[in-house]
């Protein structure tokens, strides 16, 4: 879970379970999923997090079972929680089956099972972990802003960059790519004209220039081939790699927190475009 999640919301939508809920949840669960009869693990034997938490009454409206009269704080408390595998978490949002009662009793017998024996997450793992990604990007970042060894040309880099908000950065450098790439083109259409007015300017008399035709007038056409192939080729790799990646680390950031729907959302959307693109990418776009 991220530390930042106290802080984490989007429109409409309670905030997302504090990590101390969460760990309190996991204790009372024998690291079992909480569906009668349903052994899967929560967390593996990698310390991973391999279940899904499920809200009894929805975070935001439109969910499962969503109260409009409760509160934000009872919605992402831990009472209003409940571990379960990915299947039966899928299952509970059949609300004629798994209504309010059914799955507030499923919680209390879960808990009641495993109340004398608490299972505890290994939090010194995580910790360890968190620490050492932080201290690097705090290298990173005096290293880019104390140490660069050409501060008037550096480049800028933003240590506290999520994965999201590169991959976003990068469209928007491939946007500009394809702006350069567009002057670039026109600058290869307009050559012709230019150096033809050059010579008019210089005082050549251009009748044995103007006969010449195709590639023997090496103007016509500058680096068409490069410009319209080799270059268009490249972006439309980076396009389909960069779509491929966005998949990527929506998954992982799902994986890491499962409850999230915001992330959930916008994995199904991009997933949907990856596999439509995935059947029509060429070489150039
Ligand atoms: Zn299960």
């Amino acid at each position: 879970m991220p530390a930042s999640q106290d802080t984490t919301r989007s429109k409409g939508r309670a905030p997302d379970p504090r990590n101390s809920d969460i760990r309190a949840l996991l204790i009372r669960t024998g690291n079992q999923c909480a569906h009668p009869g349903c052994s899967h693990p929560l967390v593996n034997e990698r310390n991973q997090f391999i279940a899904q938490i499920c809200h009894i009454e929805a975070a935001a409206p439109g969910g499962p079972r969503y109260n409009p009269s409760m509160s934000d704080e009872a919605r992402r408390a831990s009472s209003n929680l409940l571990v379960l595998c990915y299947r039966h978490h899928v299952e509970s949002n059949d609300t004629g089956q798994y209504t309010v009662e059914v799955l507030r009793d499923i919680k209390r017998a879960h808990e009641a099972q495993f109340a004398a024996t608490p299972f505890t997450p290994d939090a010194s793992v995580v910790e360890s972990i968190a620490r050492e990604v932080a201290e690097y990007w705090r290298n990173v970042d005096h290293a880019n802003s104390s140490e660069h060894i050409v501060p008037e040309i550096r480049i800028e880099i933003d240590a506290d960059a999520t994965a999201q908000s590169l991959i976003r950065s990068l469209w928007a450098e491939l946007d500009r790519l394809d702006l350069e790439l567009d002057e670039l083109a026109r600058s290869a259409d307009r050559l012709p004209q230019e150096v033809r007015d050059a010579l008019v300017k210089a005082g050549y008399e251009l009748g044995t220039w103007d006969g010449l035709i195709g590639p023997e007038n090496p103007t016509h056409n500058w680096n068409w081939e490069w410009i319209n192939l080799g270059i268009g080729t490249l972006r439309s790799r980076i396009r389909v790699l960069l779509e491929q990646l966005d998949v990527r680390v929506l998954e992982l950031e799902l994986l890491t927190d499962p409850s999230n729907e915001r992330v959930r959302e916008r994995l199904a959307e991009r997933r949907a475009a990856f596999l439509d693109g995935a059947r029509r990418c060429v070489m150039v776009d």
